[in-house]
């Protein structure tokens, strides 16, 4: 039988609420992850050997980069371990993309990794965090799932954590890579494959958590109609070392921000383009010149991952050309 390890953080996968009907008013972050699994004890123990651990009980809105530094620290001492098989972590769903796609980048392990939540408190009717984490303990269980990267699942989606978001605030069906699609179902206890993810991730990464105590400050700048530069300049002034802007469609800007961001990247500080588009590749030289201005695009990366690959890059190179290659690579 496999072991698995459960790394739990809260959320509303461990969220009650007063009344069974409430779906959207309760209190994340209460039910310790041994009172979660315990409802589902006999189906659990069916399938493996479960460990818990409570790394945090946190609504995810609270999650920190230290809180990441002892995830993927932890993660790394365990999967290390011969007799560990698969870590399941449970995570509040607001951010639960950003922890994610960052564990994809510094766990070092090809042994599966899954990241899961619910959209309903434990306390609800028909509340699918108790569903949710058993398929998680499957798929972290499944000779399927190695090698694939940190994968999500939630309403019996597999999905990669490099691709997917949360697309909707409340419905269950809420995570997905809109038009990437999912990478697989949880049907009966089975992981069904259909793709796997074409980026690098986890043991082929670059990147390392080992010995990090801070990520440099990036900050998101969102684009829209007469963008002002204040805020982007704000935040270099408190400390930015790189800047996402969620532009307009792919990756555009007004003449006034691209001024701005080129004066801003003439100081040091990295320029990425991402889109607040939800689908689509942002390209370089499109209707804005890359070359010319020095400025990065995120590829298919929304802004808030293209933050976390930008800072883990920042940590290695201020080069604009190498930190292109990784958006491309990661
Ligand atoms: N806002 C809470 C959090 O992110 C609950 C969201 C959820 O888990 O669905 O932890």
């Amino acid at each position: 039988m496999k072991n698995i390890v459960i790394l739990a953080t809260g959320g509303t996968i461990a969220g009650i609420s007063e009344s069974i009907t409430d779906t959207a008013s309760y209190h994340p972050a209460i039910l310790p992850i041994q009172e979660i699994i315990h409802g589902i004890d006999g189906p659990l123990n069916q399938i493996a050997r479960i460990s818990s651990e409570q790394i945090a009980q946190i609504d995810s809105a609270e999650m920190t980069h230290q809180i990441w530094f002892t995830l993927a620290n932890r993660i790394n001492t365990l999967l290390a371990d011969p007799s560990v098989d698969g870590i399941v972590v449970t995570h509040g769903t607001d951010t639960l993309e950003e922890t994610a796609y960052f564990l994809n980048l510094v766990v070092k392990s090809s042994k599966p990794v899954v990241v899961v939540g619910a959209m309903r408190p434990a306390s609800a009717l028909s509340s699918d965090g108790p569903i949710n984490l058993y398929n998680a303990v499957i798929l972290a269980a499944s000779e399927e799932a190695s090698g694939k990267g940190v994968l999500i699942t939630l309403n019996n989606a597999i999905n990669s954590s490099r691709d997917a978001t949360k697309t909707n605030t409340s419905l269950q069906d809420s995570f997905k890579a809109p038009e990437l699609g999912y990478l697989g179902y949880i049907i009966d206890g089975r992981p069904h494959f259909y793709r796997e993810p074409t980026r690098k991730h986890t043991y082929m990464s670059e990147f390392t958590v080992d010995g990090l105590t801070e990520l440099p400050l990036v900050e998101i700048i969102y684009g829209h109609v007469d963008n002002r530069s204040t805020l982007a300049q704000a935040a270099v002034a408190t400390g930015a070392k790189g800047l996402v802007y969620a532009g307009l469609g792919n990756g555009n800007m007004s003449t006034a921000m691209r001024t701005a961001f080129e004066e801003i990247q003439n100081q040091g500080v990295i320029v990425v383009r991402s889109t607040r588009v939800s689908n689509g590749v942002v390209t370089r030289n499109g209707a804005i010149n890359d070359d010319l201005s020095n400025f990065i695009v995120s590829d298919t990366l929304n802004p808030q991952k293209a933050s976390i690959l930008l800072a883990l890059a920042l940590i290695k190179t201020n080069d604009t050309a190498e930190i292109q290659r990784m958006f491309w690579e990661y």
